[in-house]
């Protein structure tokens, strides 16, 4: 048993990366943990295992975002995978995390490309927390990870950084609306973190470069933000609503 055992939360990109490191730990305190992704089934059922393994709870759930009623599908896969699992339904903590980036400076981003980049990473969000305001119990949880390019400008992601904002936007937007059924809405926002999103961080200078702008000179653990995600979703963290939490490392901060 532990602060969160009788909690249901859902992982939005909970299958590999920092996700993955949220879904172990939000599990670890005792949550039942909806493990959602989108393409890779292995990578799910891996952090699936790797959490029944550890004594957790955990179901594994997919859902294309970024598609038209990506939405719905995504509640109508959690609604099913909570019922076959015998828990209740409902949830109490809900993180949007799954995110892609787009590594390309304005003159090279396509309509596309930059249409897909929204579709993912804002309107995705935006429309899972609607459908799930009916699922979501009170006193719950909105936990949206950002990211620190909503504070330090970085020219070669901007349409990406454009997209972090937006989240934080809404954060602080909805924040006052939900108060009234204690719920709280958050943002963390990571710095340069090791996962896959990355792949030039595999390339030592830029792995150094990345390093040097956080206080503490390294990158950052998919555990250092899941931490943090997981205080947030405590009942510690009551009194904290419509805030964007950094957790960069430091990063450019002085
Ligand atoms: P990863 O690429 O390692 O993992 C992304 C996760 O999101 C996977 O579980 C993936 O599942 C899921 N996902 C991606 N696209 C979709 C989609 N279209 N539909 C459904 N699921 C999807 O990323 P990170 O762990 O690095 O990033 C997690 C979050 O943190 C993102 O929002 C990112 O922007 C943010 N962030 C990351 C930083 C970093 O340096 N790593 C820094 C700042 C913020 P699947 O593969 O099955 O589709």
């Amino acid at each position: 048993t532990g602060r969160l055992s009788d909690r249901t939360a859902l992982v939005t990109g909970g299958s590999r990366g920092i996700g993955r490191a949220i879904s172990l730990r939000l599990a670890a305190e005792g949550a039942l943990v909806a493990v959602h992704y989108g393409h890779r089934t292995e990578a799910a059922e891996e952090a699936v295992a790797e959490i029944e393994a550890a004594g957790g709870r955990a179901f594994a759930l997919r859902a294309e975002l970024g598609v038209p009623g990506d939405a719905e599908t995504l509640w109508s896969a959690f609604d099913k995978g909570l019922s076959e699992y015998g828990a209740r339904p409902g949830l109490d903590i809900l993180v949007n995390n799954a995110g892609i980036t787009l590594p390309k400076r304005i003159s090279d981003v396509s309509e596309e490309e930059y249409d897909r980049l929204f579709a993912v990473n804002v309107k995705a969000p935006f429309f899972v927390i609607k459908e799930g305001l009916t699922r979501l119990r009170d006193g719950g949880r909105i936990i949206n990870i950002s990211s620190g390019v909503t504070r330090i400008a970085m020219p070669n992601i901007s349409a990406y950084s454009m997209t972090k904002g937006a989240l934080d936007t809404l954060t602080l937007a909805l924040a006052p609306e939900l108060g009234p059924r204690g719920i709280t809405v958050n943002a963390v926002a990571p710095g340069f973190t090791y996962t896959e999103i990355n792949p030039t961080l595999k390339v030592p200078e830029v792995l150094n470069a990345y390093a040097a702008t956080s206080v503490f000179n390294r990158i950052g653990r998919p555990s250092d933000i899941a931490d943090v995600v997981a205080f947030v979703a405590s009942d510690d963290a009551r009194w904290v609503t419509g805030q964007l939490l950094d957790a960069t490392g430091g990063a450019h901060i002085g």
